[in-house]
């Protein structure tokens, strides 16, 4: 729950008249999602519309305010948001925003090989769980210190991806010129520092993008530059408080650690901005390429974890990124929520009224892993989703999710009795011990499958298809 806040307290803001606007049956339904987030406070039209509710709308929008700020990252219709974070440890609550991933380019790359990249960030994509996981933006980083030769770049870039942009450059001549090439977008600013900090904040406020603000390994002087910005008018700021590897790597952590601690332990405010890593700053360091891709992945895999809102990586491995996008993505999934997928009946490749028939559950992980499994067997079947409220079939058989007669209402459901002929079952290993139930409840005859899928073309193979089961009946 945000903040600790009951939902009563936010009800007391509402109006109170049980109008039925936003979808809910009442306003303490309404106040009930609100607290969890589950709604946006617009969706009460009242609220907004009319100008007696407004006081409230407005001390609403401040009660659920996060403790970190949500800074939006734009390009053309895309939105990339970080931060908006409520909690210091995910199961207080849940974590909201993925850390997001950007690769860099570099002005001093030939116009092919800028295009090759950019097109290989664009295009990196791994199919897990129901998903795809992505990289989110394009870093394009000054090296050369040229404001024409940037703008040229960032010319490129956007003609080749629709990613959205972190401009990168401590000289703000050169990040000028590449902000004249986005009219209308805002991409991230990289960086304010000590020294260049009140010709940033100008930029920052005449283009309206967010921008960073960075003092390595000295947090003092970051907060001190934060309050400035603030001061200048700037709202969305981000903090890089710096990202340094080898014997570094206890002090960026730490830091990283020690600036979030502050927000949710010691309300330190001028600290509640998103956090930014910059793990390809290994890539300063000499000697060999491949250890310098195995530093910048554990690093930036620590930071995942250690509260990095956004980070900007140099290595496009897949070894080096597809761990990070699996670990983001298992970080930033809701702990109150089982990962699940719909139950019903679903058909891997063109089952006939022969093919086999098999049952699992609706925990999202198992159900892809099963229906992959069945795929790469390059078998037709039927496969029957119990809902088992998204838990895997171990858990579900010993917490009692998993029974025979769940299993016969979830046949008698899908209907799978008009399309096959035979009346045999195969049930996962796992769920050996409720074979005989299952009989019972079901008048189908069961088959005991193996205790891992990936044994199941082995299985089939053996027991549907050697023994030709579909021609014995039942
Ligand atoms: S729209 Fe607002 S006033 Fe109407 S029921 Fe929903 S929360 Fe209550």
């Amino acid at each position: 729950m945000a903040k600790s806040l009951s939902p009563l307290e936010l009800y007391n803001l509402l109006p109170k008249i049980n109008c039925g606007k936003c979808g809910e049956a009442n306003c303490l339904s309404f106040a009930t999602k609100l607290v969890n987030l589950e709604v946006e406070v617009e969706k009460c039209t009242p609220l907004v519309e009319e100008g007696r509710y407004r006081e409230n709308y407005f001390k609403i929008k401040e009660v659920l305010k996060p403790p970190v700020k949500e800074v939006l990252i734009t390009r053309g219709g895309r939105v990339v948001r970080i931060g908006g974070e409520y909690v210091l440890y995910r199961h207080e609550f849940t974590y909201r925003r993925p850390t997001a991933i950007a690769v860099d380019v570099s002005d001093n790359m030939s116009p092919d090989s800028l295009i090759d990249r950019v097109k290989q960030v664009e295009s990196l994509s791994y199919p897990y769980i129901g998903k795809e996981l992505k990289l989110d933006l394009i870093a394009v980083r000054s090296v050369a210190g040229d404001p024409e030769n940037f703008r040229r770049t960032v010319r490129i870039v956007l003609d080749n991806s629709n990613l959205p942009i972190v401009l990168c450059s401590l000289n703000p001549d050169v990040l000028r010129a590449g902000l004249a090439e986005m009219p209308g977008d805002s991409p991230l600013i990289y960086a304010a520092t000590v020294d260049n900090w009140n010709r940033m904040a100008e930029l920052a406020l005449a283009y309206d993008c967010p921008l960073v603000v960075s003092a390595p390994n000295n947090p003092v002087a970051l907060k001190s530059l934060v309050k400035t910005m603030l001061e200048c008018g700037l709202e969305d700021l981000v903090l890089d408080p710096g990202c340094m590897g080898g014997e570094g790597i206890y002090d960026t952590i730490v830091n990283f650690t020690m600036l979030r601690k502050a927000v949710f332990r010691a309300n330190d405010s001028l600290l509640g901005f998103p956090l930014l890593g910059a793990p390809m700053s290994v890539w300063l360091e000499k000697g060999r390429a491949l250890d310098r891709k195995w530093e910048e992945c554990y690093l930036a895999s620590m930071l995942i974890v250690r509260y990095a809102d956004i980070l900007i990586m140099h290595s496009l491995d897949g070894w080096v990124l597809l761990p990070l996008l699996i670990l983001r993505d298992n970080i930033y999934t809701d702990p109150r929520k089982p990962v699940s997928v719909k139950p019903g009946l679903y058909k891997i490749g063109a089952p006939n009224e022969n093919s086999p028939v098999m049952f699992t559950t609706n925990f999202a992980l198992t159900y892809y892993t099963v229906s992959s499994d069945i795929q790469a067997a390059k078998v037709d079947a039927f496969l029957i989703v119990v809902d088992t409220e998204g838990l895997s079939v171990t858990s579900a058989v010993a917490g009692r999710k998993l029974t025979a007669d769940k299993v016969a209402e979830a046949i008698k459901e899908s209907g799978i009795k008009n399309l096959v002929k035979h009346r045999f079952l195969i049930i996962p290993g796992r769920a050996s011990k409720l074979s005989g139930e299952i009989e019972e409840a079901t008048g189908w005859k069961v088959l005991v499958g193996p205790l891992d899928s990936s044994e199941i073309s082995k299985f089939l193979s053996e027991n549907w298809y050697g023994k030709k089961l579909w021609e014995v009946g039942s």
